[in-house]
């Protein structure tokens, strides 16, 4: 509490510089990011696949060559914005400079999304090696923030990780579902059998991660599996 009003102190008279327009950052709550910058995130609104959310460049399809090919165990899957801009900043200074504050605005952003009836809220587990490195999981902190503006439970440590993967980055997409397959389990089915739930994640690329992540989930029982996530990011 001390730090925090010492925080709050120091802001007022050294405030943070705005790493996207190097502007001074008062706004606490976004800090470093500026509230100008951060008001300026904003959802896509172009067309997407009605099924998994990804977004497509004609408007003529309505669902995407992936989704007809393999259905995909999740109900829906929706993002707020591309994984661009200062989206993209704010996701990667919560998860890559350990700035944990920025979980509570980010998980107000995904509010923005028409969310829908869910029992619980489950996070998408961070590998072993990556929890130690990061000593968090970002998911679980939006997962956690989303679950309690619900006011419904968040289930950790029951979607698990059974071994660690490679990093998906640089792979294609047909490596991607190998690299990721039986990388996920599920324990005390109990908590989440017959149940609608909503699946959290920060970035969705290929859709890989969360695609396996439904798979085991519908398998070991769960009812509806809404995917929710922050952004969509593109293949590299
Ligand atoms: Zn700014
Ligand atoms: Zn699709």
């Amino acid at each position: 509490m001390k730090r925090i009003l010492l925080n709050r102190f120091l802001n007022i008279f050294f405030p943070e510089t705005c790493p996207v327009c190097q502007g001074p950052a008062r706004e606490h709550k976004t800090a470093p990011i500026c509230s100008g910058c951060w008001e300026g995130i904003s959802p896509y609104e172009g067309p997407s696949c009605r099924r998994c959310g990804k977004p497509l460049v004609s408007d003529v399809a309505t669902i995407c060559g992936e989704c007809l090919q393999d259905e995909p165990a999740f109900t829906k899957a929706v993002s707020f914005g591309l994984y661009e801009g200062v989206l993209k900043k704010a996701i990667s200074l919560l998860k890559f400079y350990g700035m944990k504050r920025l979980s509570k605005p980010l998980s107000d952003i995904i509010l923005q999304i028409e969310l829908p009836q869910a029992d619980a809220v489950v996070p998408v587990p961070l590998n072993e090696k990556r929890l130690r490195q990061r000593e968090f999981n970002q998911s679980a902190l939006l997962a956690k923030n989303l679950a309690e503006s619900r006011g419904i439970p968040v289930v950790l440590n029951c979607l698990v990780r059974t071994r660690d993967t490679r990093q998906q980055v640089g792979l294609n997409s047909r490596d991607r579902r190998k690299n990721i397959k039986k990388a996920f389990d599920v324990k005390q089915k109990e908590l989440i059998a017959g149940k609608n739930i909503m699946l959290v994640d920060d970035v969705v690329t290929t859709g890989a991660t969360v695609r396996e992540c439904a798979r085991v989930l519908k398998k070991a029982g769960v009812e509806n599996i809404y995917v929710i996530t922050l952004a969509h990011g593109m293949m590299e």
